[in-house]
């Protein structure tokens, strides 16, 4: 099946007014080197007005939201929030997420079911193992584990997109191989259309984990690999412009 490449960039607590600039600039020259591939832009919600007043070569994403509509929680960004800011896409389930800022199982499928309501949103879940759990051999039973927690009340896929990020691979500069990466992606593609039916096959699966200029082509040359979510390279506009022009 024929899908849409995707890439996303997540600038995690990184960038400034300057680097939207720059990044924008470099992407509207570029665009006809990248003319098939949805680019979306996670920055930090403060920049996400920054973004939108720019020329609209970019979809923009939210790195996450409050699992409640509004009320008392100090720090925190609810969807209607992050829509009337320019989101259209969130990111759920981020690793740095899970770790650090208590995002449990439960919490993460109450955000991606809120997300997966609102019809003017796409929600993209990260899902991925540690180098502990990969050592162990327990890769396949951990994503599945997040996949089936995550999805367990949701009936339809078609504002979803998955993300493996192998938490071995975010930010550490070791990727995993087009073979590896591959493999797991087939193990999702699988266990989505089990769940879904044919509309699983339809559900674009990017890869995360330091992915760079240089290793982006032959990871998304594999046959379920749809493009890339992009932390440190989307901080190099060469950088990221590259990797989308590998997505197309
Ligand atoms: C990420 O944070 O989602 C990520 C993949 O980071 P990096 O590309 O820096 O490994």
């Amino acid at each position: 099946m024929q899908r849409q490449p995707l890439v996303i960039a997540n600038w995690k607590m990184n960038g400034n007014r300057a680097l939207v600039a720059e990044l924008s600039e470099a992407l509207q020259q570029q665009q006809a080197h990248y003319a098939d591939v949805t680019v979306v832009v996670c920055p930090p919600a403060v920049l996400l007005p920054v973004w939108q007043a720019q020329p609209g070569v970019v979809a923009l994403g939210a790195q996450d939201v409050n699992e409640h509509a509004d009320g008392a929680h100090t720090g925190e960004h609810s969807l209607a929030l992050v829509h009337e800011a320019g989101a259209q896409w969130v990111l759920i389930g981020h690793s740095e997420r899970r770790q650090c800022y208590g995002d449990s199982e439960a919490r993460i499928a109450q955000k991606l079911g809120q997300v997966l309501a609102d019809s003017r949103f796409t929600a993209v879940l990260c899902v991925g193992e540690s180098a502990e759990q990969r050592e162990q051999g327990a890769t396949f039973a951990v994503v599945e584990a997040q996949l089936s927690e995550a999805l367990a009340q949701v009936s339809a896929c078609e504002r979803l997109v998955v993300a493996y990020e192998p938490v071995w691979a975010i930010g550490t500069g070791l990727t995993a191989s087009p073979a590896q990466a591959q493999e797991v992606h087939g193990f999702i593609r699988h266990w989505l259309q089990e769940k879904f039916g044919s509309a699983g096959a339809a559900v674009q699966l990017l890869y995360g984990g330091s992915v760079k200029a240089d290793n982006a082509s032959e990871l998304f040359a594999e046959a379920d690999i749809d493009g890339g979510l992009i932390g440190g390279a989307s901080l190099q506009p060469e950088q990221f412009v590259a990797i989308c022009t590998a997505a197309q």
